[in-house]
This record gives structure tokens, C-alpha cells and sequence, in this order.
């Protein structure tokens, strides 16, 4: 490995040069205390930046091991050093001036989620830090020195002031680790009591504004009702008193604005672990937990709606129900099969965001159109069976209809932002209409696990076809006769939290709701990436292999599986395997 004072000597030698004399930097350096990687050099000044990576032996950053232990943890301790180091930079980024981007020293700064980042990885050698630096230039002239500075005095002082464990990053690290172990305790619970989800009196549920993730200020904190109570008994915190979200069918109901939404949203979000301070720091579900929406205009490919739809009047085949754009019903029967498909515990609806005659179907209607004329079997009829057959859950938002209440096994009434347990009143009602709770589904069989096999096979066009080469040479060998072109990775474009796309294909992922950070959506788009490269999809497997493939892959490789040049560079994180399915399954 080439030295720091080489460094220095190769800089000396490209100053006032033309602005391609940086490239000569690339190579690891050794700083004695830590490794410098310049991994990519920007173009020019005004391009995406550098990608800088900081190693930080283990014994030299001096955190204790049991910090990183377990992944919980370890996702813990990575997230606040990346947060540290993102708030020192911010002090020294365009210290130095010049053109374009010169002077830039940034990482990732997440959002209110705790997740794994490719900014900050923590192995049992030690950290590193994955940085963007805007290699500083005058018009397109070399600005070494400037380079120097930042290499030498500024990225150092960072890392030093927010990497090293010195009493102020040992105590945030302990915290968050504490926290981490809280929440996974949380999560353990719900496993072991058979519940969806846990909401933590005081928790702050709803958000300042639709454009913000910080908690509301004033809000009534949330408070369960005592019926519907449990207490954990967690590792740091202790006793900590919640609302217990069991399995089954859980009805919110309510007057309008009085907070259902907010609820499911809460929950929708407690997939991810929140930071310290959100509000929703113990709000934790399931992490298999769906939002089931109506997305209409979605693709759906060779999806078996057959449960909620049969008898289209163009008598399509619904038992593998393709389109390139689907209705509201039809996109939300197919999104709720591939929940199935993908082993998805719970759905989280809300009727806001659902296709009504997808939800329910009432008495009047049924007797004006006759049933065999109507292809929708709405969710209410199947929602029982979904349960006791196939163990999916629903929580499910309805102001409007009192047809779920002889499906649902409890109803909590949102009142002002209070939640109350109103399921013993909603059997009485339901008894004094001599109507009686579903104990169990009549008799019907519903076949739901057989989606699970299902084989994607997405036409790939131009990407498809490069697969071939690359599948007979490995991803790094000289592949078969084909072109050059044809080995090249795909190109990618990211379009925050909208969608994104490889190649000619695009994915449009603004309905699916779970996904919070466009990090997530950067590292999706490799994911497909790797998939169509690999050729996973020709049908030897199904969607459920394909995604467990390409997360164990990340998992066994880290990030670098991710990226042909082996240094992914900071701005991905880790999206759920649901949300992977959900690309492939919107690939168009
Ligand atoms: P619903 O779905 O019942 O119509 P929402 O969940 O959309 O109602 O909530 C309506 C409004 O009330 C939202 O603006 C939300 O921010 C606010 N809100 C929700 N929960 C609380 C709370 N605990 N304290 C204060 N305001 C809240
Ligand atoms: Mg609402």
C-alpha cells in the first residue's frame, strides 16, 4: 500500500494541472491511523463528486466489541457514527473554495429511520466511512493544495472529532446500542405473544406536516386503552406499558380526524427503528407488515387474484392476471397476493387509500346486480379466511362501514386522538341485529399459498439479453462472443422516493408506501440491476428465491455486491425484501 507522503508527492506533482490529473490519485494510501481510499475521481468540477472511504482499525477507533455484537446493534453503532460524521463534515464542507462542487466533504444524513447504510460499515475490523468530496479545482485547474488541505487536515479532524471513542461518541454509541436493544426486545415480544404490533404510551404519533418527519409539536401522546394493554419488560427502559395489537383482524374505527390515519401510519412506519427523540421510538410492528393500497395503473404480472376476482367480462384469465394497467380493485387484489406470495404477516388498510368495491360489496347492491355479474369478491368476505388460513393479519382503517365488525377480533375507537377498546360494545350491537362474530370462515377454501411458487419472468429487452454473456463468464470474466456493450452495466437513474430505472425499464414506486429514504430506492435499483445481470429471473426459480438470492448476497459481501468498481460509496440503504419484490413486480 502507497503511503501518505506519497500522497502528498503525487498532489505536489498534479497542481495547476488540467483537471484529469486527479485520476492519477486512485489507490489506498495508509495515514498510520487509518487507511485513506480515493476510490472514483469525479470527471470535473462540476460532476457527481469523488468517492472518498476512510478505514478505521477496530483497536484505533477503541469502541468495545460487545457494541457491534449483534445486528441490531452493530446497525445502531454504524448509524450514529454516520450521523456524527455527517454534522462534523457539514462544519468543513466548502471550507475551500472553487468551482462546482470543489471544496464538498458530505456523507449520508439520515432521516429519522435507523437502517443500514452503505456510509458507515462497522466489521469486526473496524469502521469504515464512505465519504463524497468535490475534488477542488479554479475553472478546470487542479487545485492541489486546496486537495491537501482537505485530505490531510479537514476529513482527519472530522473522523478524530466523531469516530474515535472519546467519552462523547462512547455515550451516544451506548445510547443508541441501549435503544437498538430495546426496540429488538420490543420486536421479540411480538413474536413470542403472537402480536402485530406494540405502540408505547407516550408515543408521539403524529408528524409536524406531511413535508416533515419530526414529531408534532403538542400532540396528545398516545395512551392505551387498559383492556387492550400489555407491559414488557425491556432490557434497558424496563416496564414499559403500550397498546397490544394481536393477531387477527384489528378494526380502527372512528370519526373523521380523529387520528386512524395517523395510527396506521405509525405502524406502517414501525417497520423501521426510529431514532431517539422521533416519538415513535417504541412504536414497533411486525416487520413482514404490508400497506395494502389501490394503486391503479400499476403493471401486474401473471398474479393469481383468483380469491377476489373470476369472471372478468373479457374473460381473462385471473389465476395469472397480467396487465399493464391495472384498476384500483384489481391492483389491490394482486398487491395483496404478492404480500401472500412473499409471506407478508400482516396488512395494514386504510380506506382511504383503498378501492371501495375492492373493500366491500353491501346487501342493496347485492340484490340490484346479481352476484355472477359482479367478478369482485370483496376483501370483507375473504379477510376471516386470510387469517385462519393462510396466518395473515389485516389492521384495518374503516370510518365508513360497519361490514368488517362480524370479521374483526377487536375494534379500537379513535376518539380525539384516544384510543378506546370498543370490541365487546360491537358484539353486543352486532347481537341485537342477530348478527354474530365470524368464530370461524364457512367452510370455503381459499387456496392462497400456492402464489408463492409463482415464476416471474419479466421480459428484459436489451438487459435480458446481455444476461446470457454474463451468466456464461460470471459477472467478471470476458462473458461469451457478445460485444463489449453488452457487458457494461445498465445505467441507473434514481428518482428520490418516486421510482427509478435500469436501462430502457422503469420502476414507478409512488404508491409503495414503506419505503422512507431514496437511499433505499438507490440501492433497489442495484438490486434489479443485479438481478437482471444475473439472469434470476428465467424462470428456474420464484420471486420469493430471487429476492432471498440478492439480499443474502449483501448480506455475505456487503455493500460492494452492489457495485461493479467494488466501492459503492456512501448513499444506499438497505430497503426491506418486501420492497425489492415490490420493484420486480412493478417492472415494466
Ligand atoms: P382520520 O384518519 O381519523 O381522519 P388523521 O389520522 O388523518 O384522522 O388525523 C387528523 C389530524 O389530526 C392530522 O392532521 C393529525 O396530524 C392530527 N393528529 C393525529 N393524532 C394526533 C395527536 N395525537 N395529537 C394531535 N394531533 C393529532
Ligand atoms: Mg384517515
Amino acid at each position: 500500500m502507497q503511503t501518505s507522503q506519497d500522497l502528498e508527492r503525487k498532489l505536489a506533482a498534479i497542481d495547476r494541472r488540467g483537471y484529469p490529473a486527479y485520476k492519477s490519485l486512485r489507490g489506498r494510501y495508509d495515514f498510520r491511523d487509518f487507511v485513506l481510499s480515493i476510490d472514483h475521481v469525479q470527471g470535473d468540477p462540476f460532476a457527481a463528486p469523488s468517492r472518498v472511504s476512510l478505514m478505521i482499525p477496530a483497536e484505533v477507533a477503541g469502541f468495545p466489541r460487545e457494541l457491534s455484537a449483534e445486528p441490531h446493534r452493530r446497525v445502531a453503532l454504524e448509524d450514529t457514527l454516520c450521523r456524527r460524521f455527517a454534522a462534523e463534515a457539514a462544519h468543513v464542507s466548502f471550507n475551500v473554495g472553487g468551482s462546482g462542487k470543489s471544496g464538498l466533504i458530505a456523507t449520508s444524513r439520515p432521516g429519522p429511520e435507523v437502517l443500514a447504510r452503505s456510509a458507515c460499515e462497522v466489521t469486526s475490523a473496524g469502521i469504515t466511512m464512505r465519504l463524497e468530496v468535490g475534488f477542488p479545482a479554479h475553472g478546470r485547474t487542479v487545485d492541489a493544495r486546496a486537495l491537501d488541505t482537505m485530505l490531510f487536515e479537514l476529513i482527519p479532524a472530522c473522523a478524530e472529532r466523531s469516530l474515535l471513542a472519546d467519552t462523547g461518541a462512547l455515550a451516544a454509541a451506548r445510547a443508541a446500542v441501549e435503544l437498538a436493544d430495546d426496540q429488538h426486545a420490543v420486536r421479540c415480544a411480538l413474536k413470542r405473544q403472537g402480536l402485530v404490533a406494540f405502540v408505547a404510551d407516550g408515543s408521539i404519533l403524529p408528524r409536524a406536516s406531511g413535508a416533515s418527519s419530526k414529531p408534532l409539536a403538542g400532540a396528545l401522546p398516545f395512551q392505551a386503552p387498559e383492556s387492550m394493554a400489555l407491559t414488557l419488560d425491556l432490557p434497558h427502559r424496563g416496564a414499559v406499558r403500550g397498546l397490544a395489537i394481536r393477531r387477527g383482524i384489528t378494526l380502527v374505527v372512528g370519526g373523521g380526524y380523529h387520528g386512524k390515519s395517523t395510527l396506521l401510519q405509525a405502524l406502517q412506519d414501525g417497520v423501521y427503528n426510529h431514532v431517539a427523540g422521533d416519538g415513535r421510538e417504541l412504536v414497533i410492528t411486525d416487520a413482514s407488515a404490508i400497506k395494502l393500497r389501490a394503486e391503479d395503473g400499476r403493471p401486474v404480472h401473471a398474479t393469481d387474484i383468483s380469491p377476489f376476482i373470476t369472471n372478468l367480462p373479457d374473460r381473462r384469465d385471473t389465476r395469472t392476471f397480467t396487465t399493464a394497467d391495472a384498476s384500483g380493485s384489481t391492483s389491490q387484489a394482486a398487491s395483496l397476493m404478492e404480500a401472500v406470495e412473499m409471506s407478508a404477516r400482516v396488512l395494514l388498510i386504510d380506506e382511504d387509500t383503498s378501492a371501495t368495491n375492492f373493500m366491500v360489496r353491501d346487501a342493496l347492491m347485492e340484490e340490484v346486480v346479481a352476484a355472477e355479474h359482479e367478478p369482485i369478491t370483496p376483501f370483507v368476505e375473504r379477510a376471516r379466511a386470510l387469517w385462519e388460513q393462510a396466518g395473515v393479519s389485516s389492521v384495518i382503517v374503516v370510518g365508513s362501514s360497519g361490514a368488517f365488525f362480524p370479521a374483526a377480533d377487536a375494534v379500537v375507537h379513535m376518539e380525539c386522538y384516544r384510543a378506546f377498546d370498543i370490541t365487546q360494545r360491537v358484539r353486543s350491537v352486532l347481537a341485537a341485529h342477530g348478527m354474530a362474530a365470524e368464530a370461524h370462515t364457512d367452510g370455503e377454501q381459499v387456496s392462497w399459498e400456492h402464489v408463492r411458487t409463482r415464476r416471474l419472468v419479466l421480459d428484459c429487452g436489451r438487459s435480458g439479453s446481455s444476461q446470457r454473456g454474463r451468466r456464461a463468464g460470471a459477472s467478471r470474466g470476458r462473458g461469451g462472443s457478445r460485444g463489449r456493450d453488452d457487458r457494461r452495466p445498465a445505467k441507473l437513474k434514481v428518482q428520490g422516493l418516486d421510482g427509478f430505472s435500469v436501462g430502457e425499464h422503469a420502476v414507478d414506486l409512488r404508491q409503495v408506501e414503506q419505503l422512507v429514504e431514496s437511499e433505499q430506492t438507490a440501492a433497489l435499483a442495484r438490486m434489479v440491476r443485479l438481478v437482471l445481470e444475473r439472469g434470476l429471473l428465467d424462470g428456474t426459480r420464484s420471486l420469493p428465491q430471487v429476492v432471498e438470492l440478492v439480499f443474502r448476497e449483501v448480506e455475505q459481501r456487503g455493500w460492494q455486491a452492489l457495485d461493479e468498481t467494488g466501492a459503492p460509496g456512501c448513499g444506499l440503504a438497505l430497503p426491506r425484501p418486501l420492497e425489492l419484490a415490490a420493484c420486480l413486480n412493478r417492472w415494466r
